[in-house]
């Protein structure tokens, strides 16, 4: 069965870093446990089929990871001609939000639509994206290759939802960011939900713990309650977060598979659904 609504999505893990759980989880002390080591992976994601390919965001930047102190596990650029990413295809480039290890990598694709919900680049461009608590999450020199963009006239704006193609769809939610977006794709394992930072880890989820940097609380309890609610419809069938280390075996218990012809890419990257 090959449509041009049903895709292949690949989950890309190209960086990582040890934390603890009190600088991950908003207010950690709150919830009266003993601190403890937690990982944090990070990720990019590609959705395919035989009428489009579709990046959706460009991790971290050799500056952006090295700065904070994060591990680079292969560098996103050779990682995405890996999976067979060109970008003189100039695929259509989806941002979730624009915080370093999401844009990082953008100017690899000088010329590619770049799909991002108005009320993210509209803040990053605007006055509150200076304080500190905002700022400490983004790279002026990366924000400035979105904007420039922008003035390209390659930037796409959203609000609140967008069919961005046959089976796929992009969901501002906020609350980690103010236009953080969840991506969901048709494929046939069913509906995958890129939840990306909306969601970082499975258990920031499930026990409501939100994530230490954000924009909104509220509006991320938001997000998981839809989410939720996304789930008990039926109206997903795989949730994707976006940092949780226990991602690519998650997905391979539910039966993604490694790339099978890159064996350079064997424990970080698996492919979920296919096209024939
Ligand atoms: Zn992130």
């Amino acid at each position: 069965m090959t449509t041009a609504d049903v895709y292949e999505v690949l989950v890309v893990k190209y960086g990582t870093r040890q934390a603890r759980r009190s600088e991950v989880f908003l207010n950690y002390p709150i919830y009266g446990e003993p601190d403890a080591p937690i990982g944090m992976d990070y990720f990019f994601w590609v959705v395919r089929n035989r009428q489009r390919t579709v990046v959706i965001d460009t991790g971290f930047s050799a500056h952006g990871g090295a700065v904070r102190g994060r591990t680079t596990l292969i560098e996103p650029s050779t990682a995405f001609a890996m999976v067979g990413v060109d970008p003189s295809d100039a695929p259509p480039v989806i941002i979730t939000h624009a915080h370093y290890d999401h844009i990082g990598n953008l100017d690899l694709f000088p010329a590619s639509e770049v799909i991002i919900a108005r009320e993210e680049y509209e803040f990053w461009a605007g006055s509150q994206a200076r304080h500190p608590q905002f700022h400490h999450s983004v790279e002026d020199t990366e924000l400035e290759v979105l904007f420039a963009a922008g003035r390209d006239g390659r930037v796409r704006m959203f609000d609140g939802r967008t069919a961005f193609a046959p089976g796929i769809d992009v969901i501002a939610v906020g609350g980690h960011t103010p236009g953080q977006s969840m991506v969901t794709v048709n494929t046939t394992e069913g509906v995958i939900l890129l939840a990306s930072d909306a969601i970082h880890y499975v258990e920031e989820f499930e026990r409501g713990m939100p994530f230490a940097f954000l924009a909104s609380t509220v509006d991320t309890y938001a997000a998981f309650d839809l989410v939720r609610q996304m789930l008990a419809a039926g109206d997903v069938a795989h949730l994707i977060t976006g940092h949780d280390p226990q991602t690519l075996r998650r997905l391979e218990e539910a039966g993604a598979v490694p790339l099978p012809d890159r064996p350079e890419l064997a424990g970080l990257a698996v492919r979920i659904g296919h096209v024939d």
